[in-house]
């Protein structure tokens, strides 16, 4: 039933000193065992000798308790036979293929799973026609072996498809209970890299493995259900059901709205951070769409002074004026692809998680959040009733409450516009895009009180979580910025220069045969080059000479938080610089020349 492994020498933010390394394992009995390569495997949590998480289970388990428990006592209200409230969560796994020989040939795809350099290429995602067009036959035959080993496991994986960028794809399962949903995506990922493997491919699920196009996201897809099958986030057929759908909703809008800063940490981390804000995905600002429908249900809410008055159109249809086609049934909500956390008709989205994420970090802070106000709505909702007011009008009023309190974060406009961010900003959002700042908000007074009062995290296991995150962060900018100044040093430099005496030695000919100004309009155009090859080399040169030394500096900081920020403010910016003269050096050398594959190569195969 347990195990004890080491727990000094596992990420821990200090809890553990390398001299005391006891930890231990502990069967997770509702998450099945499974066999994978001759192994019996286990699900388990993983906790200190002093009794502090260290993994991401045992919060992720705690927290659906206490979603569990806060939920059936608002869930009561409106049925009393009600025992419990289970969480669901369906993920869609976005992630890239890659050709495993043009992979190996890129030192920055293996060791940091992202391109550090590369030109754009002329076609990308432009024409739409990966994305609308038919599966490439070697990736259609990856995932047939990819659905088969997953099915074999339990996983209930059931849709794949093209995503939007070029060699961008993406499957997804039929819903499950949160904590095995989320087993099941992590066996998922690295079977998908077993199966990349036979395949001759390699699977990148860093969230923006390439600039320009499409970055990676894992959507989660969360809702909460009773035991006895009714969904608190799908609206009803009768007045009753839906005054309880909208309290659901009030209550959700509340607990994002206090802690969208909270929620914004729980997806953020360094390769998450280029996806967020970027122009394709959801901005560095955590809000909520809900449509027209369920909007102009809240804006009823507000004014009306009895649930009677409350009421929720059926669906609506569309009719093609076409035989053959049957009635279309219009969804109650549009979809705002532009949303970080969207409602999508019985559940809602969240969609700022990262595809290389392990999920239960958001919902770790969503579920822990939604209970500690469904806990809260519970407490006053019971203290009116008991000084004998009636139970419905009681809800009613907190729900306005909740309703005008929130009304912050619902934003259902276009999430990539620059005027939200100004919106936002005024509305009192989180808009702090620097990552290792986010992280401030898990150590927010009012965070750690909700999180101790969930019974979630102590104050002890976040402050060890942040540590961990910042040191993170900081390793993997130190990789990449590694990993940069080496290949710009040892691999593009010796190029360009190699090109340029190529060059030189065309000019120098041509002087000789030629002479004179006729030689000079010949030549002109290679002068040019050859300066301008000096230039960007130049600036690579001094670019990675100060990011080193930037490095340095950064590394003589003893606190990580400070650390981190150093890495972000000082480091991540020569970073852009070096890239955009190698990328120009790209355009200019010979294609002979040019050590590593280039994002036409790396993107277009079938
Ligand atoms: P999209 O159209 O957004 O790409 P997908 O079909 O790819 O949607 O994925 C939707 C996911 O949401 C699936 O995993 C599906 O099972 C899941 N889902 C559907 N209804 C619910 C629900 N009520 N709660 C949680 N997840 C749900
Ligand atoms: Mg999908």
């Amino acid at each position: 039933m347990q195990q004890e492994p080491d727990a000094s020498s596992f990420p821990n933010g200090g809890i553990r000193n390398t001299f005391e390394a006891r930890g231990y394992s502990a069967w997770d009995i509702s998450s099945p065992a499974f066999i994978l390569d001759h192994t019996l495997c286990i699900p388990t949590v993983f906790v200190s000798y002093t009794g502090e998480s260290l993994d991401y289970k045992t919060p992720l388990l705690r927290s659906l308790n206490s979603v569990d428990k806060a939920a059936t006592r608002v869930a009561k209200f409106f049925n009393p036979e009600v025992n419990h409230v289970i969480c669901n969560l369906g993920w869609e796994q976005e992630y890239f293929l890659v050709d495993e020989a043009l992979y190996a040939a890129r030192p920055d795809l293996v060791m940091t799973g992202r391109t550090l350099m590369g030109h754009e290429s002329a076609k990308n995602q432009q024409l739409e026609d990966h994305y609308f067009g038919a599966i490439p036959s070697r990736v259609e035959a990856f995932m047939v072996d990819l659905e088969t080993e997953a099915h074999r496991l339990g996983i209930p994986a059931k849709t794949c498809h093209n995503e939007v960028a070029p060699n961008q794809f993406e499957i997804a399962p039929i819903y499950e209970e949160a904590n095995l949903a989320n087993d099941h995506n992590l066996l998922l990922m690295s079977l998908m890299e077993e199966v990349a493997k036979r395949h001759n491919f390699r699977v990148l699920f860093h969230e923006k493995p390439f600039a320009g196009i499409n970055g990676s996201g894992k959507h989660n897809n969360w809702s909460l259900g009773t035991d006895n099958g009714i969904l608190l986030f799908s609206p009803g057929k009768n007045q009753h059901d839906n005054f309880r759908f909208v309290t659901f909703v009030a209550n959700v809008m509340a607990a994002v709205f206090k802690h969208n800063g909270l929620l914004k940490a729980s997806i953020i981390n360094a390769t998450n951070a280029h996806r967020l804000g970027a122009n394709e995905a959801p901005p560095a600002i955590i809000s909520m769409f809900l449509g027209s429908a369920v909007s102009s249900i809240l804006d009823m809410v507000e004014k009306v002074d009895s649930i009677s008055k409350i009421s929720i159109d059926g669906k609506e249809k569309i009719t093609l004026d076409i035989a053959q086609i049957p009635e279309l049934t219009l969804d109650n909500t549009d979809r705002n692809r532009t949303s970080p956390f969207a409602f999508t008709g019985n559940r809602f989205e969240y969609r700022a998680v990262g595809s290389s994420a392990n999920n239960a970090s958001a919902l770790i802070a969503l579920n822990a959040a939604v209970a500690a106000q469904l806990d809260d709505f519970a407490n006053v909702v019971e203290a009116r009733v008991a000084k004998g007011e009636d139970p419905e009008a009681a809800i009613l009023a907190e729900v306005k409450k909740l309703l005008a309190e929130s009304k912050a974060i619902h934003f259902d406009g276009n999430g990539y516009s620059e005027e939200w961010k100004q919106e936002a900003a005024r509305r009192g959002l989180d808009v702090e895009t620097s990552a290792p700042l986010m992280y401030d908000s898990y150590t927010r007074p009012d965070t750690i009180e909700m999180f101790e009062k969930t019974g979630v995290l102590s104050r002890k296991e976040i402050e060890a979580r942040n540590e961990v995150k910042w040191e993170m962060y900081t390793k993997k900018i130190q990789i990449e910025s590694r990993v940069l100044g080496d290949l710009a040093i040892n691999h593009i430099i010796p190029a360009a220069v190699r090109y340029q005496s190529l060059l030189l030695d065309n000019v120098f000919k041509i002087q000789q045969l030629f002479k004179g100004s006729k030689a000079d309009t010949i030549s002109s155009q290679d002068l040019v080059n050859i300066e301008a090859i000096s230039d960007h080399v130049q600036a690579i040169k001094s670019g990675v000479e100060n990011m080193i030394n930037a490095r340095k500096q950064a590394n003589r900081i003893k606190s990580e938080r400070e650390k981190a920020i150093a890495y972000h403010d000082n480091i991540c910016p020569f970073m852009d610089q070096i890239r955009y003269h190698i990328d120009k050096l790209e355009l200019m050398v010979d294609n002979e020349i040019w050590p590593l594959p280039k994002y036409r190569e790396l993107l277009f195969i079938r």
